[in-house]
């Protein structure tokens, strides 16, 4: 499986799809640019959310909302104080790590050996083997619970606070080892923020420091008031954004799932005080038929309820996808209260209350949260469609199985040989279409050689202009995934094409 993502990364610079920043300098740690074919992939996935979003719900809305906003919001909304992450470096490899993620690694090591004594004992015993009684009476299975159980709970608790003390002595009393220098040299855990700062105007004033927004959430929270009341809009409503956030992440790791500056795709839902559950379990169910449509099959997502909630939410979901190491959040869900909206009004001295002309009474609303993860969507996306293919002959193809919706190119459009007027006939087709949906041309290399190019970007529909079609106006179709070939009469194209690939 890892081989398998080393394999993706290398696709996704190779074929144009995302590149490290600065690259001629060596790149940039954990922040990523995205080539010619990338940014058609992104832009997809951005319209096929926000058309689900804003133009299928007469009840939500957009905004664009700038990066840079008031310094006392982040107070507000608790970034300054509480968006932190628990570090610890090892004095050997001197390596900084995340001492929860330690924690939690540990924790999966007592998982993976209970799963090994379980798998042993299934190839020992065979079909009569009952899994559920192996786990309740085997010795060893039994001991490795309590352990995992033990510290589950120890660091929960020293997750709460955090109590930076309680953190360390759990890494000292596992005998955890860096997994560079093998020892267990470890500094004590300190807090360190993760929103990057810079200044704004002159440098000598010193009440100019704001930051580069962490979420794109508090935008539309202080635009609140804005937009119902220029929208009139009556609760429950939402508002969308699409939008840039940078985190100063300590373990940047995974490729493009975690970067350092990245993009998010929020809605909040504000809705009536008590009617919160109602709507988060709907936001669920339609989050979740959301990532489903695209066809890479129900097995491949699961939920992730929280049991620990952040200070400001009262329930929380996240929807994992099943990445090539291992099942990983793309979406978060999050009943958020009237937490961020009660906050604001109280750092900037404004009233944000909603007044319900049918019942006549006014209230903070409540807000349900669905924030998505672009780069995390696009990454989920390459994985599941990327496909090395063993064909009769013998040979790989390696192709990318992309929903013909989010396909950077969705058509090319080929003549058979560069002479005899195939150019200028397939020129025309490709300036008949190029307005209906992403057309593009290539004449060098054999067809052959061209055809598996468009397979590696994803391209669904391939086009070969040849001596007939200047008889008779008929073209050889091309599909990707099956390779089937058809002859179809030019002025058919439009038709077959755009049904499929629009979104
Ligand atoms: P994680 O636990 O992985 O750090 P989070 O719970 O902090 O994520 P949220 O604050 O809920 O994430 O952000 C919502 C979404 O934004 C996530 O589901 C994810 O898709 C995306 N996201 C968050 N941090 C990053 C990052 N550093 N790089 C890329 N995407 C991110």
């Amino acid at each position: 499986q890892e081989d398998v993502f080393k394999k993706i990364v290398s696709h996704c610079k190779e074929y144009g799809f995302v590149f490290p920043s600065s690259d001629i300098y060596d790149g940039l740690a954990a922040v990523y640019d995205y080539g010619q074919n990338g940014v058609e992939l992104k832009n997809n996935i951005k319209e096929y959310w926000w058309k689900s979003m804003v133009l299928l719900h007469e009840n939500i809305v957009g905004l664009d909302s700038a990066i840079f906003m008031h310094p006392t919001i982040w107070k507000a909304s608790g970034h300054v104080d509480a968006f932190n992450d628990p570090l610890i470096d090892n004095r050997d490899s001197k390596k900084r790590y995340r001492a929860d993620n330690l924690i939690e690694d540990q924790i999966a090591k007592y998982e993976e050996k209970i799963d090994k004594e379980v798998a042993k004992a299934k190839k020992r015993f065979g079909d009569s083997f009952d899994e559920a009684k192996f786990r309740e009476t085997n010795p060893r299975v039994i001991e490795h619970q309590q352990k995992r159980d033990a510290l589950h709970e120890r660091y929960t608790e020293a997750m709460q606070g955090p109590d930076l003390e309680a953190l360390k002595q759990i890494i000292l009393d596992e005998g955890i080892v860096d997994p560079i220098s093998g020892t267990k040299n470890w500094t004590d855990v300190r807090q360190f923020n993760l929103m990057f700062s810079t200044e704004m105007g002159s440098a000598s004033d010193s009440t100019n420091k704001i930051y580069l927004r962490p979420e794109t959430a508090q935008g539309i929270f202080v635009n609140y008031l804005n937009v119902q009341k220029t929208g009139r809009m009556k609760i429950p409503f939402g508002i969308a954004q699409i939008g840039k956030a940078f985190r100063n992440e300590i373990v940047a790791r995974q490729f493009i799932f975690r970067m350092r500056e990245f993009e998010q795709m929020e809605m909040q839902f504000f809705v009536k005080p008590g009617t919160e559950m109602e709507w988060f379990a709907k936001w669920k169910e339609t989050r979740m038929k959301w990532h489903q449509a695209l066809g890479f099959g129900p097995e491949n997502y699961r939920f992730h309820d929280h049991e620990k909630l952040a200070h400001y939410a009262n329930a929380a979901t996240d929807i994992e996808f099943k990445m090539p190491f291992g099942f990983k959040e793309v979406e978060g869900i999050h009943s958020r209260t009237d937490f961020d909206l009660s906050q604001h009004e109280k750092f900037s001295g404004h009233s944000i209350k909603y007044f319900d002309p049918q019942t006549n009474e006014s209230y903070t609303p409540y807000d349900i949260e669905t924030s998505i993860g672009v780069d995390r969507m696009f990454l989920s996306i390459m994985c599941h469609s990327y496909c090395e293919e063993q064909l009769e002959n013998g040979e790989t193809r390696t192709v990318l199985m992309l929903p013909a919706e989010l396909a950077p190119v969705k058509l090319c459009v080929m003549p058979l040989v560069k002479k005899d007027g195939l150019p200028e006939k397939a020129r025309e087709i490709v300036n008949a279409l190029k307005f209906h949906f992403n057309t593009h041309y290539d004449e060098k290399d054999t067809i052959g050689k061209r055809y598996r190019r468009q397979d590696a970007i994803g391209t669904p529909y391939c086009v070969t202009v040849d001596y007939d079609t200047l008889k008779d106006n008929t073209v050889t179709l091309r599909f990707r995934d099956t390779m089937e070939q058809e002859r179809v009469n030019i002025s058919e194209l439009n038709g077959i094409i755009e049904d499929k690939v629009s979104i």
